[in-house]
């Protein structure tokens, strides 16, 4: 490089460094020096791991800054994916993959003395989200950039992500999770950007030249600073953005406060603005009535419009021409509070007409309903509103008020419907409905498998969907094969790509192709080493990170997902305990069970004591069934704590069961059952969420189905449920809930697991129970369809080879059919 400056390196972006083992090795080096300041010889550990991602998103910025020009210049139109959970997992390796860079630097780092499985195990993955959802929106974006869609991805950087689980006496201790405490390398900061969001306050009415105007008179703000994390694409040199909003102080010190030596006032006001992106709220589909969520939720979504507006636009820009420049979709309803704060910006302060305003909006965002569970739908009271954005409150009324005058166009006086349908609800206090809110403002509204759909059109919004025919559609979830397939699982990637080429990557539908090598018997045992490999890799992962010593030969039975009664792992304990009870009862012999190793990974809500309470019983059945000679070498229960992406890409590949054993009618869709499937794990699973289309697309034969219909769960519970009933006719069941309630697995203490045994016997809202029997007779079938080995690889063969469906690029494509209409940007 010349010493002098170049009026085209000003313009253009500094040229990528060649793809080669000398040009890597010469960039890291540099990074050593020039980022951290050592040397190879000083460096630390965590030197080598920060120079190694600042030398792979060397090799990206060029192509990202490019990206950036080319889709603000082309004006096309793009999505603002608005989520307030991005659940990413580790950067290093999906980068690496997308730059096709693995070879390179594992080769340039050896040749400094550097193994980088060394590197990938320092990275600490940013846990920004919860589970299912955050994860999605991770998949998301991946797909968006790998099939060049002009996106940007909208979030908040928490600085304390997803608690980091551990177990004391078997039950769970959070702690936090400092996922900076070493540096971010894969973000740039950029504080001088920063915009400034405000709260509180009133709102007064003004005369502006003969128009009486509405405004809003904040009370207090705070400052959002973009952090930028580059998202490229996989083999296609296309990098888009994910933007992350962290909350600092606007005047963050007063010296003045400070020099009376009150250094606590000092720096109060820093401390409340950031905690605004101080820590996840620890929450999984149960709404808590925070208001520092409020206040989470409107700061994001006010500085990504801001952020687009702004950024996006050309100057002048027509905003009657929105909706062919932007759509926002809102992931579930935590970012929902972007629609009257769109109506406020158009309104208030680009002086639009209201109409005109509500026309636009309504085309410019788009809604994705992530539940079923009544108590799930975000609400928030109309106090803490007022409170805290009093305009938005007065547009929320008008935007009601105007509908609920159409509905009444529509169907006269019908008080009772016109309750249901207000965006305000009256009791048990007066609050916004969020999803109502989303629902009326989306220009559609999805849910996220096809019985969920169906479900939320017929069941959760009636009224809505008769009200605006054509505006429910559905999306089928996806997973991104990229994470979860090629880079979690490479022997079964390599395996694929021998047999069909290298395609199937972008373009998953080709393992089609697989169903005719699952009747090659030489494919067949292939696909068997690849499993036994990948369960020994786990179980090397296991040891190491947990002591954890996995029996050989067992089937690897597994149920991670986040800890909830819904998704029933209560009933996949009774399941163990039932297999445990039989042996030691000697009604059957140990010999004749069939080796199970059952895994178990799940987080519970720090408030939601019957969660944490069910995490103590899995511990302590493991801790008894692990230590009982009767049933050595049969049986075995493993929990390691703290499940996070970087654990469910060990995981996942390794399992031979998934267990998806929801209540029908309760999973909106499920994404971890997708991955199983794709890493050739058969399903024990309920007709629930996208289980449904898993067994429609891989057959009966390949699909242990169990438990009751949505239908039969309602008639059921319309009927009358008494689990009692169930408990007293089942002789196996009683056995099972006996040795629990005994203290069996409590040192003989029997109020330990007492709320869980009282609550299944006179509650059991999930009908864990009434599932049971059922439940049972499918394991009883995964053991002897077990037996059979060769049969069992086949039909595994055959759940790869058929659910091609389920990846995200599927999912991005029908949002962009069914609601986006935003074409890709080749
Ligand atoms: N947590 C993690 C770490 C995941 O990777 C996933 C999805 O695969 C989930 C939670 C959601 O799991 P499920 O769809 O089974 O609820």
């Amino acid at each position: 490089v010349s010493s002098k400056p170049s009026h085209a390196l000003a313009l253009a972006p500094v040229p990528t460094p060649p793809s080669t083992v000398d040009g890597f090795v010469k960039q890291f080096l540099e990074n050593l020096n020039l980022e951290r300041g050592v040397t190879l010889s000083t460096a630390s550990p965590n030197d080598r791991y920060i120079a190694l991602a600042t030398t792979v998103r060397d090799f990206l910025v060029a192509r990202w800054l490019e990206d950036i020009r080319r889709q603000k210049d082309a004006q096309a139109k793009g999505v603002c994916y608005l989520s307030a959970e991005y659940l990413l997992g580790r950067q290093l390796d999906n980068n690496l993959l997308a730059t096709r860079l693995t070879d390179i630097a594992t080769e340039a780092l050896a040749s400094c003395g550097i193994d980088i499985d060394d590197m990938r195990a320092l990275e600490v993955e940013p846990g920004l989200g919860n589970g299912g959802l955050g994860r999605l929106a991770a998949c998301f974006i991946d797909s968006l950039a790998t099939m060049s869609v002009p996106s940007i991805g909208y979030g908040i950087r928490y600085e304390y992500g997803i608690f980091r689980q551990t177990f004391v006496g078997g039950q769970q201790v959070e702690q936090p999770d400092a996922w900076l405490t070493l540096g971010s390398p894969w973000e740039f900061a950029h504080p001088e950007s920063a915009q400034t969001i405000s709260f509180g306050g009133h709102t007064e009415t003004y005369d502006d030249g003969g128009v009486t105007r509405s405004r809003w008179v904040p009370g207090w703000n705070v400052q959002a600073v973009p952090y930028n994390y580059m998202v490229p694409g996989y083999h296609n040199g296309r990098v888009n953005t994910l933007r992350l909003w962290r909350a600092v102080a606007t005047d963050a010190f007063d010296l003045r406060i400070f020099n009376s030596g009150d250094y606590e006032e000092a720096v109060r006001a820093q401390t409340y603005a950031e905690n605004i992106s101080k820590v996840l709220y620890p929450e999984d589909s149960t709404p808590q009535g925070k208001e520092l969520r409020l206040q989470q939720q409107y700061f994001f979504v006010a500085a990504s419009i801001r952020d687009f507006l702004d950024h996006m636009l050309t100057p002048g820009f027509d905003l009657s021409k929105l909706p062919d420049r932007v759509i926002f979709q809102l992931n579930d309803t935590h970012p929902v509070i972007a629609v009257p704060e769109f109506m406020r910006v158009l309104v208030d302060e680009e002086h639009m007409e209201w109409d005109a305003a509500w026309e636009i909006t309504q085309q410019c965002f788009a809604y994705t309903c992530h539940t079923l569970l009544p108590e799930a739908l975000e609400v928030w009271s109309v106090e803490l509103l007022g409170r805290l954005l009093p305009r938005h409150l007065e547009i929320i009324y008008r935007i009601n008020d105007a509908f609920l005058e159409e509905v009444r166009e529509r169907f006269g006086d019908d008080e009772m419907r016109i309750r249901n349908m207000s965006i305000i609800a009256e009791f048990p206090e007066r609050s916004v409905r969020m999803a109502y809110l989303a629902t009326v403002a989306g220009a559609k509204v999805n849910g996220v498998a096809e019985l969920h759909s169906q479900l939320l059109r017929e069941k959760v919004l009636p009224d809505f969907d008769e009200f605006y025919p054509g505006k429910f559609t559905n999306v089928t979830n996806g997973v991104t094969p990229r994470r979860f397939l090629r880079l979690a699982n490479p022997g079964l990637a390599g395996l694929i790509t021998d047999a069909l080429g290298a395609g199937w990557t972008v373009d998953l539908e080709r393992l089609r192709g697989l169903e005719s090598f699952a009747e090659d018997p030489e494919f067949r045992a292939r696909f068997a080493e690849v499993k036994a490999a990948n369960k020994r890799v786990l179980s090397d992962v296991l040891r190491a990170r947990d002591g954890f010593e996995v029996s050989d030969g067992h089937m690897l039975d597994v149920m991670v997902k986040r800890l909830h009664e819904y998704k029933r792992q209560m009933l996949k304990v009774l399941h163990i305990v039932t297999s445990y009870e039989r042996i030691v009862s000697g009604r059957v012999k140990a010999e004749d069970v069939q080796g199970r190793a059952f895994i178990f990974g799940a987080k519970a809500a720090p408030g939601y004591a019957m969660a944490k309470r069910i995490i103590h019983l899995i511990n302590a059945v493991g801790e008894v069934v692990n230590n009982d000679p009767r049933v050595e070498g049969r049986l075995q229960v493993l929990f390691p704590p703290n499940y996070n992406v970087t654990l469910a890409e060990r995981v996942i590949p390794a399992a031979d069961l998934s267990e998806q054993i929801s209540l029908a009618g309760k999973e909106a869709s499920g994404t971890g059952n997708m991955k199983f499937a794709l890493n050739g794990a058969l399903t024990i699973g309920t007709d629930d969420g996208a289980n449904v289309e898993i067994r429609e697309l891989v057959g009966d034969d390949n699909f242990f189905l169990f438990g009751m219909t949505e239908p039969e769960v309602e008639e059921l519970w319309t009927r009358g449920y008494k689990p009692a009933e169930f408990y007293q006719q089942d002789e196996d069941l009683r056995r099972a809930i006996d040795l629990i309630a005994s203290g069996a697995f409590s040192n003989g203490d029997r109020t330990v697991f007492e709320p869980i045994v009282s609550n299944l016997l006179y509650d059991d809202r999930f009908m864990v129970l009434a599932d049971y029997a059922s439940y049972i007779r499918a394991q009883d079938r995964v053991d002897a369809a077990y037996a059979d080995q060769d049969a069992w690889t086949k039909a595994a063969i055959l759940n790869i080879a058929r659910c091609g469906f389920f990846s995200s690029d599927r999912s991005i494509r029908d949002y962009i059919d069914r609601i986006w209409h935003t074409p890709p940007m080749l």
